[in-house]
């Protein structure tokens, strides 16, 4: 039953990916993040390598970026440990020209387990992998919106959303920057990159540093939720050469959606976490990808959104309005039904396969 790969809570899916890796034979170690979870239990990104330290080639698969989308890349990566297949594609190592596995569980421990998709500083860490030497790009559009996006009270009043509706409607197609693009003014807004590389920004880069940078070749899939139709997986490549580009399209197929372009459900951003691979791990080739899948309504994943970033600036809110929101970000990116899980570990299987066998392919 595959829907049981999914768990309710994020200390669950901790405790079943440690006992899972531990089972398999994965060499596992786990990073402690110095905040607590919303249990108060210990949180932190889990490595598991399966495979050889000096295999040529390296899949990472890494989850959680945006805390409750955790729920399903962490689901992804047990239904992976359980596989067969990946098991094949460890023991062909053993001839000396194999794959080795990494999966990076909760690359925003803090977030998955208080269901935010946001960091503990409220930095969106798919903004944060900056060149923090140059100021992150002005965003006029985001700057135009951000006091009707966050409004002083919340629930927003109707009029509130009559006017963000019209100026939603005023804005939409501007594409460069767009309204989630990433802002690095408003720590208490949407889309935030930060000032200063996160946690999870430098914990990821120690993990690439430490498994990365002896390969020949790198795969690496994040996984995410909560844009596009109803479990529907947009593979997402970012801005990379012309040559990886082909690569990619070679592995992965056609529907491969280069998040420049028009068609991406992906507004074009600054600061993804993939980006950091090349920068960690000079002169090893480097396939990226984003692999996102669709929850709910747009509107209703961005009110969530909004709820967030008006809950980060008011700690002080009371309890039972605080956990409507947090309830309302787990409903936007984790969506608890069997179809719709179905739908993620399908997708999934079929792109980590591609992986393995496009990673295979390449001279060794
Ligand atoms: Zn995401």
């Amino acid at each position: 039953m595959t829907a049981a790969h999914f768990s309710a809570t994020y200390r669950e899916a901790r405790q079943r990916f440690l006992a899972t890796a531990h089972a398999q034979g994965a060499a596992v170690e786990s990073h402690i993040h110095p905040l607590k979870g919303a249990e108060g239990e210990e949180i932190a990104t889990d490595t598991a390598l399966v495979g050889a330290a000096d295999a040529p080639c390296l899949f990472i698969v890494s989850s959680g970026t945006h805390g409750p989308e955790g729920f399903s890349g962490s689901a992804c990566q047990l239904a992976l440990l359980h596989d067969p297949l990946l098991q094949r594609a460890a023991d062909q190592n053993k001839g000396g020209g194999g794959i080795a596995v990494l999966l990076v569980h909760a690359v925003n421990p803090y977030g998955f387990s208080h269901l935010k998709r946001t960091n503990e500083d409220n930095i969106d860490l798919n903004r944060n992998f900056n060149d923090f030497s140059q100021p992150y790009p002005a965003n006029p559009v985001y700057e135009e919106i951000h006091e009707l996006l966050v409004p002083k009270t919340w629930p927003p009043s109707q009029t509130n959303e009559e006017k963000l509706a019209t100026a939603m409607a005023r804005l939409a197609g501007q594409r460069t920057p767009g309204v989630s693009s990433g802002q690095a003014v408003h720590p208490d807004g949407l889309f935030y990159s930060g000032t200063a590389p996160a946690w999870s920004n430098k914990t990821v880069r120690a993990i690439l540093r430490k498994h990365g940078t002896r390969r020949r070749h790198i795969a690496w899939i994040d996984v995410h939720t909560g844009l596009g139709p109803y479990g529907h997986g947009e593979k997402i490549f970012g801005r990379h050469s012309p040559e990886t580009l082909a690569r990619a399209r070679a592995w992965w197929g056609r529907d491969l959606i280069v998040s420049s372009m028009a068609e991406s459900v992906s507004p074009r951003t600054m600061g993804h976490i993939t980006g950091c691979a090349p920068e960690e791990c000079p002169g090893v080739a480097i396939t990226p990808t984003t692999l996102e899948y669709g929850t709910l309504p747009n509107p209703a994943v961005r009110r969530a959104l909004r709820g967030e970033a008006w809950l980060a600036g008011h700690p002080d809110a009371p309890d039972t309005l605080r956990a409507e929101i947090r309830r309302a970000a787990r409903d936007a990116f984790y969506v608890d039904a069997d179809d719709w899980k179905g739908m993620i570990l399908g997708q999934f299987r079929a792109y980590a396969l591609q992986t393995i066998n496009g990673l295979a392919a390449e001279p060794k």
